[in-house]
């Protein structure tokens, strides 16, 4: 967007403001909101005005008894307030996206005022990508820009349809989308190495495609979390009730080939945390993650694993991690999610490059306290994952075409 003359221009932007609110809807986390702010001081410095678009929540999804949208609730206006202070500029609102009063209301914007649209999900035609609806929304600016990176990877009409009424000269990608994809590029294209990713969560079914493209591009891959079980079930291990989807095994042991052709070392934890209940009041105790008794559950890494990854880690130049190790969410079953953290902090701290991406891994990242001491965290959950599985983000191609 730096190459863009934003002066005297109504610049429509599509920015990720779809924020956690509390009980009074007053914003709870303004993350989202500061991370669009450099887009938009930039178009305001240069002499611009702002027409502002966002979805807020699915609204379509969680409708009045009535069939009516629950606009109290799912309204844009709540987050005006948090807006219109970080950008020390008071900030407008236009009750519908489209239509008559968007339309006045953008056309007597002076350079330097900010309009902000109300929820584009009000609207059945966002989700589908209707081209009347995207059409009208392009109607009301001269430029558009791009920085919601969170839904770049959603080809719905006011992330990537909307684009196609400007020009390629009227339209860019804004500077978090920018930043979000130089610092994804940095560990795809230009890998450093040794590069280790490291992959956790629940299920191994959201994670194959990943793994397909990680094996492509990895030295190492520590796996970790409940998606840890089927790759040890697929080995011959005993699992007893810890999380299995029976119907990856074939597929389990076909990554792990696939991973050994490659040279790729994919490592399992050697021991786990288990219990005898999903919950923090069951007995716990550490086991060899292949002699899981019946009944129990693995629920962490094991400390014998927390080493062994942590070496590897401090060995890495370039580090990616999705994912939780263990169910973290208990405080006795967060350490391995924690020392890894830790492990990839002190590994930053000595020159590598590592990468956070989606949601728990960033909670958790956060949660330690050491989200200043990693190279960057990713504000896009899927969309980031989609990145790193090689696939084409409509979002972006659709400011490039
Ligand atoms: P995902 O959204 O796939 O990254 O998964 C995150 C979720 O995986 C978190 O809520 C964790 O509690 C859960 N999780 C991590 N490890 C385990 C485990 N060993 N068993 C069950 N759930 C787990």
């Amino acid at each position: 967007m730096r190459n863009l003359n934003f002066k005297n221009k109504k610049v429509l932007v599509r920015v990720d403001f779809n924020v956690p609110l509390g009980k009074n809807y007053e914003v709870t986390d303004d993350t989202r909101i500061r991370g669009a702010l450099p887009t938009l001081n930039y178009v305001l410095d240069q002499g611009g005005s702002l027409i502002l678009m966002s979805h807020l929540s699915r609204p379509l999804k969680k409708l009045n008894e009535d069939g009516s949208i629950n606009v109290q609730k799912f309204t844009l206006r709540h987050i005006i307030p948090s807006l219109s202070a970080l950008l020390g500029v008071q900030v407008d609102f236009a009750a519908d996206c489209i239509g008559e009063e968007a339309v006045e209301k953008s056309g007597n914007l002076q350079p330097g005022q900010v309009l902000l649209l109300e929820n584009t999900r009000f609207y059945k035609e966002e989700e589908s990508g209707n081209a009347d609806f995207a059409k009208k929304l392009a109607s009301l600016a001269d430029m558009f820009v791009n920085d919601a990176f969170g839904t770049a990877h959603r080809a719905h009409a006011s992330t990537t349809i909307v684009a196609k009424y400007f020009s390629k000269d009227q339209k860019a990608l804004g500077l978090l989308m920018g930043k979000e994809v130089m610092n994804a590029e940095k560990l795809m294209h230009d890998t450093p190495h040794p590069f280790t990713a490291i992959i956790g969560g629940a299920k191994v079914s959201d994670k194959i495609q990943l793994l397909d493209t990680l094996i492509q591009k990895a030295d190492n891959i520590l796996i970790g979390g409940g998606m840890a079980f089927t790759f040890i079930r697929a080995l011959g291990g005993k699992i007893g009730n810890s999380l299995l989807e029976a119907d990856y095994l074939t597929l389990a042991l076909e990554l792990l080939e696939k991973a050994k052709a490659r040279g790729v070392q994919i490592y399992l934890p050697k021991d786990s945390v288990i219990s005898d209940k999903f919950s923090e009041d069951g007995e716990i105790k550490t086991v060899d993650s292949y002699q899981i008794p019946d009944e129990w559950l693995g629920l962490d890494i094991g400390n014998v694993a927390i080493d062994e990854y942590r070496e590897v880690i401090k060995q890495s130049k370039g580090i990616l991690w999705n994912g939780p190790l263990g169910v973290f969410e208990m405080e006795k079953f967060a350490k391995g999610t924690f020392e890894i953290a830790a492990a990839i902090a002190e590994a930053t701290q000595n020159g590598a490059f590592s990468l956070i991406g989606g949601g728990d891994s960033v909670s958790a990242i956060n949660k330690s306290g050491l989200d200043d001491q990693v190279s960057y965290i990713s504000t896009g959950g899927g969309a980031m994952l989609e990145f790193f599985e090689g696939k084409v983000l409509p979002g972006i191609a659709a400011i490039e075409e």
